[in-house]
């Protein structure tokens, strides 16, 4: 313990009381190091990346985080600086990603996070700890997906895959792994001027939002996708599973656009289509290290570097207004220096 600080620099998040109205505002804070959890390893966070979850977590959903001030970021890379847990020693390099962490556990958005030992992956050779945080829980929930469609029979000679939220963290990362095995992927993007770092990406073809929308209130619809990753939900999602070919699925990850789903049974008695539920946070951590290995060899993303851009603690808040507002585009990652 000597040889590390008292206090350590992290964003803090508070909620005040305007009238009726809870207001949350951020701030970079010092913190002392025995406000952390008294739990099996302390890590001197290198990397953390900012998902949607963390937008929410900040902005005072409290299905993500309860009680506050509190410090998000449910992604951390780092060195192990203390362990009361045999299998990880000091100075090894890890990545936390998901269980509580920043959501009701001090998060990756700090120079230091303590949690348990089950919740920690050994850096797999192959990746550097900023790698791991260009990917974070974006990378490894387009991976689960991926993995889940392939599992249910998705080859790529069936036809087009398509990829909602194309310019996101999950969308883009998914977009890149399906072109790498071989997929022909479609994107859909609500960004007009997103189709360069798309076509990058590996996309071959990019529909707008209104596409998959306009589709009117009939049962089902032509079949168009062999597969499909989608992180909208709501109509968008249904439309999608409406349009799968026969056998075909989707893999539903996310609710940016609605978590209400208004469906019938016909697609699924109809054309066996499956939909595919993934999460990524409470993954048991024997296949949350198997994926992570896989992203660190044979699904290893050459365009990691391009998603990234590079951000400091105090450009956190921007960061997080621009994805709540769905304007962000590939991966924002935090630097917080060693
Ligand atoms: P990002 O904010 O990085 O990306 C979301 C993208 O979705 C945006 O960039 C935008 O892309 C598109 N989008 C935003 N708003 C809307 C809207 N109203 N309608 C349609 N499209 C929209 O988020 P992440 O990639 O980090 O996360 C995406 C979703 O996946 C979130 O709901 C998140 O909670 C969920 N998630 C779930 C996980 C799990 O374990 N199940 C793990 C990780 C994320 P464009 O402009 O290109 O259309």
């Amino acid at each position: 313990m000597s040889d590390l600080p008292e206090s350590f620099k992290a964003l803090r998040v508070e909620e005040t009381q305007d009238g009726d109205k809870l207001c949350y505002s951020s701030s970079v804070i010092e913190r002392h190091l025995s406000e952390l959890p008294d739990s099996d390893v302390l890590i001197k966070v290198h990397y953390s990346s900012v998902n949607y979850k963390d937008a929410l977590s900040a902005s005072g959903n409290k299905g993500v985080t309860r009680q506050y001030p509190h410090t998000p970021g449910i992604d951390a890379a780092g060195l192990v600086v203390r362990s009361q847990d045999s299998s990880l020693k000091v100075g090894q390099s890890v990545i936390v990603t998901g269980y509580d962490l920043g959501m009701n556990t001090s998060g990756g958005f700090a120079e230091y996070i303590a949690v348990p030992a089950q919740w920690v992956v050994p850096l797999p050779e192959g990746l550097s700890l900023f790698e791991s945080m260009v990917l974070g829980t974006a990378g490894l929930t387009a991976a689960l997906c991926v993995e889940k469609l392939l599992n249910n029979g998705l080859t790529p000679d069936q036809g087009d895959v398509l990829v909602t939220g194309a310019t996101g963290g999950v969308g883009s990362i998914a977009i890149a792994l399906l072109s790498k095995l071989g997929f022909s992927v479609t994107a859909c993007s609500g960004k007009a001027d997103s189709h360069p770092m798309l076509k990058r990406l590996g996309a071959g073809a990019i529909i707008t939002r209104e596409e998959l929308l306009d589709q009117g209130s009939r049962p089902m619809l032509k079949e168009r996708w062999a597969g499909a990753v989608d992180v909208v939900g709501g109509e968008m999602l249904w439309n999608i599973v409406k349009s799968l070919r026969y056998g075909g699925s989707v893999a539903c990850c996310g609710l940016v656009g609605s978590p209400k789903l208004e469906a019938t049974v016909f697609p699924f008695i109809l054309r066996s289509v499956n939909l595919l539920g993934v999460d990524s946070v409470l993954l048991p951590l024997a296949h949350k290290t198997a994926i992570w290995s896989k992203l660190a060899a044979q699904w290893n993303i050459e365009q990691l570097a391009d998603l990234a851009k590079i951000i400091a603690l105090d450009e956190l808040q921007a960061g997080i207004d621009s994805l709540l507002k769905g304007q962000g585009k590939g991966r924002l990652v935090l630097d917080l220096g060693r």
